[in-house]
């Protein structure tokens, strides 16, 4: 199958009789006709379900479908995407460990890292994402456990050079993850590029329509755990509290990441995605090829449209012929990137202030990479604290107005912008 095709049929395949959507299985528990047929649920040894809080026939299928068009091997929804983050490093780095990351990343991601994930006792090293060789090598240490970067940076609009950093964390025998909200497997899949492990936010363009919050976790199945025995004893060694199976052993390359993730991780920590939100996260999958091609087109014209006009100062976004990141976006992402653009308006803060009052089609939120088109400027609202000089370097321009662009008709979406710059 296709992108397109699995978009629409991956994940499911009803057998004769059955419901053609998949069907949304809201149920806490599963009931079995014997209690050893259960005793082998709990201890890896048939596949089932028994309980939600661990695995669910619905979010499985919707799992399925985002690991068909990742090209991976398994996969499994969470209840966020900051959840998908935290298990994808947590389930390989504990106490003691260290996990380089780029310094670009999501401000979620960062702060999980930086303070939370810190305070278990993992130390991170944020590299800049354009560093040198040098500089990435100094980065690794003996107790690294995995690099992490995002193929398109939020709301930096930084791409990844995936393949570098693979081959870098390889070299180093370690896994690369990536965070591919912003491209969707639509326009980049990182296992192409020798990424090991994938997580999303599918509260953006996945559900793409402002519905469900989630997120996903995908495996390649590429990563040989056992290979770096020393550096994953989570992986390769007896796990005492599922009756010492070694994941690696039992269930391969394939397999074991995301076994161990669900096992352990759901168990003990519970950020499941509801039967219900995965249901919905399916039908926005079944247009997200759609959508992604009209918000690439949409975006490319807004941003046209933007540079070419005198009130704006700077546009930044990557499907601009003169942007840093217009090469490497093009190998990456040939068909395009996303719909996130951010810009400057033309006398500074006070402009984009007034600039703001005026939009009528673009709604003011800080979400982004969804259907509707939404625009902040974080200078008047998220950051409205701070002054110029502080704006300026914690690197958010005063300036700054961060635009998604929807799926709406695209001269709907100019004219709005250009009544409101006519009136900054
Ligand atoms: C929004 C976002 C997240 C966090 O996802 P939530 O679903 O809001 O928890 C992680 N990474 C990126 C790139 C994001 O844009």
């Amino acid at each position: 199958m296709r992108q397109e095709t699995k978009c629409i049929q991956a994940g499911y395949e009803p057998k004769n009789g059955e419901p053609r959507m998949i069907p949304i299985i809201q149920s806490t528990t599963f009931k079995y006709d014997s209690s050893e047929a259960m005793g082998r649920l709990f201890d890896l040894e048939d596949s089932g379900y028994f309980y939600s809080r661990l695995q669910n026939p619905t979010t499985d299928m919707v799992a399925a479908k985002i690991a068909a068009l990742e090209g991976g091997t398994a996969a499994m929804l969470t209840a966020s995407g900051q959840a998908a983050t935290f298990y994808s490093v947590f389930n390989i780095a504990g106490q003691g460990d260290h996990v380089i990351a780029s310094s670009t990343i999501y401000g979620g991601s960062f702060n999980l890292f930086n303070v939370t994930m810190r305070r278990m006792g993992i130390d991170f090293t944020f590299v800049d994402p354009d560093c040198s060789d040098e500089e990435l090598e100094a980065a690794f240490r003996p107790n690294t456990k995995a690099v992490f970067g995002e193929t398109i940076a939020n709301p930096a609009l930084i791409v990844f050079d995936i393949e570098r950093f693979a081959k870098a964390a390889h070299a180093h025998g370690v896994p690369l993850i990536i965070d591919n909200t912003f491209a969707t497997p639509i326009n980049c899949r990182p296992f192409e590029w020798g990424a090991d492990i994938v997580t999303h936010s599918t509260t953006k363009y996945m559900d793409g329509h402002d519905a469900t919050l989630g997120g996903c976790i995908v495996d390649s199945g590429h990563f040989d755990w056992m290979a770096h025995k020393e550096k994953f004893p989570g992986l390769c060694t007896p796990d005492e509290s599922y009756h010492g199976i070694t994941y690696a052993e039992k269930f391969g390359k394939e397999g074991a990441y995301i076994t161990k993730c669900t096992a352990q991780l759901m168990r003990d920590l519970g950020a499941m995605q509801s039967p219900m939100n995965a249901y919905m996260l399916n039908l926005g999958l079944e247009s997200l090829d759609v959508r992604m091609k009209r918000h690439v087109a949409n975006a490319q014209k807004v941003a046209e449209f933007l540079n070419a006009h005198e009130k704006v100062v700077w546009v930044n976004y990557p499907g601009l012929p003169g942007n840093k990141y217009y090469e490497r976006a093009k190998k990456y992402m040939p068909d395009g990137t996303c719909g996130v653009i951010s810009f400057g308006v033309s006398g500074g803060r006070k402009a984009a202030e007034e600039f703001m009052k005026h939009l009528k089609v673009a709604i003011i939120a800080t979400h982004v990479a969804d259907a509707h088109t939404c625009i902040l400027h974080p200078a008047s609202s998220t950051h409205r604290q701070m002054t110029d000089e502080e704006l300026i370097a914690g690197g958010v321009a005063p300036d700054l107005v961060r635009l998604s662009v929807g799926i709406e008709n695209v001269d709907d979406i100019i004219e709005d912008l250009d009544q409101a710059l006519a009136k900054a």
